[in-house]
């Protein structure tokens, strides 16, 4: 049998990169507390319907990229592609609007997209994403943007760039698709296959299109011009209030979402050291996706960032972080005889949070020092023979230098605290 392997666009996560995925998540639950948000756990799969219904049946995210099967039971079923809808599903089902008048939510975990596998684009990808319920001020986007910022701040990004437009109300919507369409029509030869087919469908995506062709003619498009005085006004809250804050930012007129569901303020993050796919993350507004999906009419504002490229980003400004160490020391035995002594030693300075390896094969300690200094080269080794045992004591030996010391059991832990 051929050997097995990850599916192509999935990817393991080894221990020597979860330590950084770890890290993230810690950092970002730590900058997330700060601003009130609760974390959310929704299913890894849902109803189908839960995301066509939320993302419109015409939206490249589900007609060519949503991993979708029948379930045993014939149900249609959805790799989830990306975490609003499902938190959308869950404030609806549990009555969450009934709880807190403002409801803040953070999700950290994998989303699907059946996407052709490349730098930055996976099959498996995981997002941290945040959703506020039951604000429709522009403040709220604004605090959602400080954020965000703070999030990009915790991890230590300084290379990224937020761009920020607005997509306007539902008719705005209506009027931009005909404005996109309109200035797009008479150039349709010079658009690529895709958006020629766009035009037609879905004409706002041509304006997402990475074709030079398609970019260049996007460039004459100003979306504001089809967004009504309202909506105008509370971009411009947005705006002022983002400089005021010193929130650094660009308007963007051309930024639509890929997803259906925004209105009003819309953004996204780019990061210079990412190459193609450049986005680090993206969010907005989204006021009618609650009533949409049958709850009541709750405004909403919220982002997701893809991790993977965070730390993309980050290996971009810093270079790949260095393995992290699991061990503090080494209990070594001089002979087998010794071995259930380490054993007993290793646990009762685990109870006091060293983090130590304890030998429990019958080799000679020349083989377990070989081993201490590979896997620790400025580590300790605890040495275990007769006298030691006889006498309470291990002699330490400081891999780097060589250097040995006697040192009682019952002061080991405070002994290797201090170094
Ligand atoms: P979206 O939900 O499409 O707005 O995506 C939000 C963020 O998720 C993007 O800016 C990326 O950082 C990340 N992302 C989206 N799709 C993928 C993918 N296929 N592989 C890796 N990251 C992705």
């Amino acid at each position: 049998m051929a050997g097995l392997k990850a599916l192509g666009g999935t990817s393991d996560i080894l221990p020597d990169e979860a330590a950084a995925w770890q890290a993230l998540e810690e950092k970002a639950r730590r900058v997330l507390r700060r601003y009130g948000y609760q974390e959310i756990r929704t299913p890894l799969i849902e109803e189908a319907a839960v995301f066509t219904r939320s993302l419109g049946e015409a939206a490249e995210i589900v007609t060519k990229q949503m991993y979708l099967f029948e379930d045993r039971g014939g149900r249609s079923v959805a790799l989830r592609p990306e975490g609003t809808a499902s938190v959308v599903r869950a404030f609806i089902e549990h009555g969450l609007d009934r709880t807190a008048s403002v409801s803040r939510f953070y999700y950290a975990g994998p989303m699907f997209r059946a996407e052709r596998p490349q730098a930055g684009r996976r099959r498996q990808f995981h997002q941290l994403g945040v959703e506020v319920f039951g604000s429709a001020s522009p403040y709220q986007d604004v605090e959602v943007l400080c954020l965000l910022r703070r999030l990009l701040e915790g991890w230590g990004l300084s290379g990224w760039a937020l761009k920020v437009n607005s997509l306007g109300c539902r008719e705005d919507r209506r009027r931009m698709v005909d404005q996109v369409r309109r200035q797009m029509s008479p150039h349709r030869a010079k658009l690529c296959h895709d958006c020629q087919e766009r035009l037609e469908k879905n004409p706002l995506r041509i304006l997402d299109c990475k074709e030079k062709g398609c970019i260049q003619l996007s460039q004459a498009v100003d979306l504001l011009e089809s967004v009504c005085p309202t909506c105008r006004e509370h971009f411009e809250q947005v705006t002022r209030t983002l400089q005021a804050l010193q929130v650094p930012f660009q308007r963007d007129a051309h930024l639509v979402r890929g997803l259906e569901y925004y209105t009003r303020t819309a953004f996204e993050v780019i990061h210079s050291g990412l190459g193609a796919h450049n986005a680090l993350g993206g969010g907005g507004r989204y006021d009618d996706l609650v009533e949409q999906m049958g709850g009541a009419a709750v405004p909403a504002t919220g982002f997701a960032v893809g991790l993977e490229r965070v730390l993309l980003a980050l290996e971009s400004e810093q270079g790949k972080p260095p393995a992290a160490r699991p061990w503090d020391a080494f209990v070594a035995t001089v002979s087998p005889a010794q071995i259930g002594e380490a054993l007993a030693l290793a646990e009762s300075l685990r109870q006091e949070e060293v983090r130590v390896f304890a030998n429990v094969e019958d080799r000679p300690l020349r083989r377990q020092l070989e081993q201490a200094s590979k896997w620790m080269p400025d580590g300790f080794v605890f040495i275990l023979g007769e006298e030691e045992v006889a006498k309470g004591i291990v002699t330490v030996r400081n891999l780097s230098t060589g250097k040995q010391e006697q040192v009682r059991h019952s002061e080991l832990a405070r002994w290797i605290k201090g170094r």
